[in-house]
């Protein structure tokens, strides 16, 4: 940090994607939005976001929220009774994220999984024997719902492709438990693997899914499931005050990010190449699948405050350092985050 005029440097801001912004063609959407009461009953431009998330997530029936830990916190706490225990992949958003609002809120006890079939993936076994026999009234938790999560994020935006999905429903149903998808970035996982989302639900009870990070909406996710879930979702919704009413200027925002899904492989190509060049100067970097890198160091408040020296923004992830990947970093950007932290040298 001896030479480098800081001040001069423009950002690189690769903290998360959630903090693009919607552009010039999201923003005149908004504005001519056709809007409604969607309290009193319903905002036309809400409704047509729903139904093409529904459709996309392929569900009978999509809610739209606030945002991605409402939508998880509705599901959760429409599949949990108090006391009930959850299981979920190591350091999912719902257990590491979301301020125990699963437990605090849904009543669910966390049980985390192991990832034992691969980052962000338990096995099925790993599922069975976590349920493990009902046996006497002080043994018998009551493990009732399975809730994964497609990217995992924590562990560096990685996929569970469709096959290993549904060996882990099949799982989950094998031992009476429900299953919500934290689908957060499921559109990055569709985009990759170039499958439809709906592709990537099978046999879900519940998902849900953002709008505000690589898709660029400014506000929003959706909650989806059959049509009486998202009956008593849209209550839930109501009840933790997320019933807007003139919604649908930021459902306008969504309708377009849902237009921009295969995008996404281009914030992919940039991970990559991001990857690739950390790894080239020495960085201990695992090949991302989607928008996420992971980089393992050995401090990494000393990494975060030399990058943020050098104008590369990222954030501590699991402990390491994370850098995402999105539309508003281009492939220069990548190219010129890379030259900076050759030139530091550190
Ligand atoms: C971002 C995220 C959420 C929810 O995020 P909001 O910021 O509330 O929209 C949920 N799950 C995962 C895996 C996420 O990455």
């Amino acid at each position: 940090m001896t030479s480098a005029p800081t001040t001069a440097l423009s950002a690189i801001d690769l903290r998360s994607d959630t903090i693009t912004t919607p552009d010039e063609e999201m923003r005149a959407a908004m504005a001519s939005a056709e809007v409604g009461d969607n309290v009193i009953d319903s905002d036309p431009t809400i409704v047509a976001l729903e139904r093409r998330a529904a459709d996309l997530l392929g569900m009978e029936s999509a809610l739209w929220t606030p945002s991605g830990v409402m939508a998880n916190l509705i599901a959760l706490s429409l599949h949990l009774q108090r006391g009930d225990r959850f299981l979920a992949p190591r350091d999912a958003h719902v257990l590491i994220n979301e301020l125990g609002s699963a437990a605090w809120l849904a009543g669910g006890m966390p049980h985390a999984l192991e990832h034992d079939a691969g980052p962000g993936r338990p096995t099925p076994a790993t599922v069975r024997a976590a349920v493990g026999p009902a046996d006497g009234p002080y043994y018998a938790l009551r493990t009732t719902l399975l809730s994964l999560e497609n990217t995992h994020n924590a562990a560096g935006g990685t996929i569970t492709p469709p096959d290993e999905h549904a060996q882990l429903v099949a799982a989950a149903r094998a031992s009476g438990l429900g299953v919500h998808l934290d689908g957060a970035r499921l559109w990055n996982a569709a985009a990759e693997l170039d499958l439809p989302p709906a592709a990537l639900t099978v046999g879900v009870d519940s998902v849900s899914a953002c709008l505000s990070k690589g898709l660029g909406a400014p506000v929003g996710s959706v909650v989806a499931g059959t049509e009486e879930f998202v009956e008593r979702a849209r209550r839930m919704r109501q009840m933790l005050g997320g019933g807007v009413r003139q919604g649908g200027v930021l459902a306008a925002a969504g309708l377009l990010a849902l237009d921009r899904i295969a995008e996404l492989r281009n914030d992919h190509a940039n991970a990559r190449t991001l990857a690739a060049g950390l790894r080239e100067r020495g960085w201990d970097v695992a090949e991302p699948q989607t928008n996420i890198v992971l980089a393992a160091v050995p401090d990494v408040a000393w990494t975060l405050e030399n990058l943020q020296a050098l104008g590369i923004r990222a954030l501590p992830m699991a402990g390491k350092v994370r850098f995402v990947l999105h539309r508003e970093v281009t492939a220069d950007d990548v190219d010129e985050a890379l030259r900076r932290i050759e030139e530091d040298g550190r």
